[in-house]
């Protein structure tokens, strides 16, 4: 049998997206995309100029007033008609996440599905950009709030939730009335401009939504630009904090999430099964690239050994493959290098229970679970967000000293418990130091009607996102007040106007 060399897939030219069109970059400079499970390389991303942010903006700020000025019903006709073309692209949409992110199938359609939900709650616009009214609040005069747009908002977002991220900010931000410009990973950008383009399908008008891909220098003429009125940002620690003072310090509303080290507390009494079942899930779905992904498990009291095992004997039997593949359970991480750094980590201290190394593919950018137990807080790989698929193991001896731990922790993002005693439980979440908590739910990330957000360096600003909080981060809010009096009974008062 004659043995068949393929060519290597063309690298497809990923542009950006600016007011309704694509836009080819012209800054000379572009970055890698690959597909990790083969660790070819498919794509190259402009990376954008100051000039092509400005483009970008100016379309959005071109943009604006015609769609502030859009009626409720119009705009909510839009995003139903939005929510249709998500709901029916949603496979298409999970096979550009899973070809450039890795994450497998099942997961990159879950990823759309939450995404989803933001979307549908958005659909409710006219009831979230309600105000209040006040009648007769002094004689003859009534006083009324309103939620106005802020005018051209940006969003930068990481690489591991390509769609479902920017859709927390972009579709807040388009129901308030603000136009948005979306400033994707550079390592998995094509799902922002397919979600442009179905953005366009769906009527909304050009220069509403745009796309500009790049690195450092995009995110800094859009922290720069005078004519951005706030931003949104998701990624790790260190860059949140710097966009968040870099934003701040320019003027602008900001809301920015950061990393997480969660921490899932198991108690001896909860059931063994069900907590190895959630840990297994929780740390090594998406390969442990979640911002909620379980990455410490506080095992407290005699519940350490049977609980170590129980997830020892878990892992060998997750699908550990290519994403596109339907029987493949967890993917390959994002890049060469993050996969080599996540690996690093199994060479420090703790005992090395279980090493993906020894259980993966060869190609692309693979490593399988693995198992760290007897971590303590000074180590390494306690210590650091290391965003791959190893689940450390601390050992505790009381409730008490498990709430330290998390509460030490720099990190409070989300925090989950595990027992049958719900006093215990109530208590938990009651002392725990964590924006979002679990009580038997290991990755409790709220539905759409409630808002996303940690505590501490998970997120610096004071709005978490979508949600209620997402609409105030949105809006400006106006209070009007207002009387029609009869000109005839009109005089001069000098006096500080009060009510009577
Ligand atoms: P990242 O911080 O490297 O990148 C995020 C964004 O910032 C990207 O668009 C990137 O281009 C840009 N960026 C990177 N370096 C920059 C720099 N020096 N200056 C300006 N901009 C820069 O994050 P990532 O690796 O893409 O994503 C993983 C991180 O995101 C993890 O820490 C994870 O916990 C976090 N995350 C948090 C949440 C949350 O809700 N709290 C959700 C998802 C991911």
């Amino acid at each position: 049998m004659t043995d068949v060399i393929e060519a290597p897939a063309a690298v497809k030219p990923i542009n950006h997206w600016i007011g309704g069109s694509l836009t080819a970059g012209r800054s000379g400079r572009s970055g890698a995309v690959y597909n990790p499970a083969t660790g070819q390389q498919t794509g190259a991303v402009d990376f954008a100029s100051v000039e092509e942010v400005d483009q970008a903006v100016q379309a959005a700020k071109a943009a604006f007033p015609a769609w502030r000025a859009m009626s409720l019903a119009k705009r909510a006709e839009l995003f139903f008609r939005i929510r249709e073309l998500v709901h029916d692209r949603r496979d298409t949409i999970a096979r550009i996440l899973t070809s450039e992110h890795g994450k497998v199938l099942s997961d990159a359609t879950g990823e759309v599905t939450r995404g989803l939900e933001v979307i549908e709650f958005c659909c409710g616009l006219p009831t979230l950009l309600k105000g209040g009214m006040t009648e007769q609040a002094s004689t003859g005069v009534d006083v009324y709030s309103l939620r106005q747009p802020l005018g051209v908002v940006a969003g930068i977002t990481p690489f591991n939730f390509p769609a479902m991220v920017p859709m927390w900010m972009w579709a807040p931000a388009l129901a308030c009335g603000n136009t948005f410009v979306l400033k994707p990973s550079e390592k998995d950008p094509s799902a922002s401009l397919f979600t442009a383009e179905l953005l366009k399908e769906a009527g909304v008008p050009d220069g509403v939504f745009n796309v500009i891909h790049g690195d450092k220098v995009a995110v800094d003429a859009l922290l720069e630009h005078p004519d951005i009125a706030a931003i949104s940002f998701v990624g790790s620690t260190p860059i949140a904090r710097y966009v968040y003072e870099t934003a701040t310090s320019k003027g602008k509303r900001c809301q920015a999430l950061g990393g997480a080290k969660n921490h899932m507390v198991v108690l001896p009494d909860a059931d063994i099964d069900m907590a190895a079942d959630a840990a297994v899930s929780a740390a090594y779905g998406s390969a442990g690239e979640r911002c909620m992904a379980v990455s410490m498990l506080v095992a407290v009291g005699d519940v350490a050994d049977p609980l170590v095992d129980a997830i020892k004997q878990r892992i060998p039997n997750v699908k550990v493959g290519d994403g596109m593949q339907p029987e493949s359970e967890m993917g390959p991480l994002i890049t060469r290098e993050h996969r080599d750094k996540v690996a690093s980590y199994l060479d420090g201290e703790g005992d090395l229970v279980v090493d993906g190394r020894d259980s993966c593919p060869d190609d692309g950018f693979f490593l399988g679970p693995s198992l760290l137990d007897h971590l303590t807080p000074s180590d390494r790989a306690y210590k650091d967000e290391i965003f791959g698929p190893v689940l450390g193991i601390t050992r505790v001896s009381s409730y008490d000293d498990a709430v330290r731990l998390v509460n030490e922790n720099p990190y409070g993002n989300g925090t989950a418990i595990f027992t049958r005693d719900g006093g215990v439980a109530r208590q938990f979440q009651f002392d725990v130091q964590a924006g979002m908590v679990g009580v038997n739910v290991p990755i409790p990330v709220p539905v759409a009607y409630y808002s996303f957000g940690g505590w501490k360096n998970s997120l610096f600003g004071d709005r978490h996102i979508y949600g209620p909080e997402g609409i105030d981060f949105y809006t400006r809010t106006k209070v009007v007040t207002e009387r029609w009096p009869d000109p005839a009974t009109s005089k001069v008062d000098l006096g500080f106007p009060q009510t009577r």
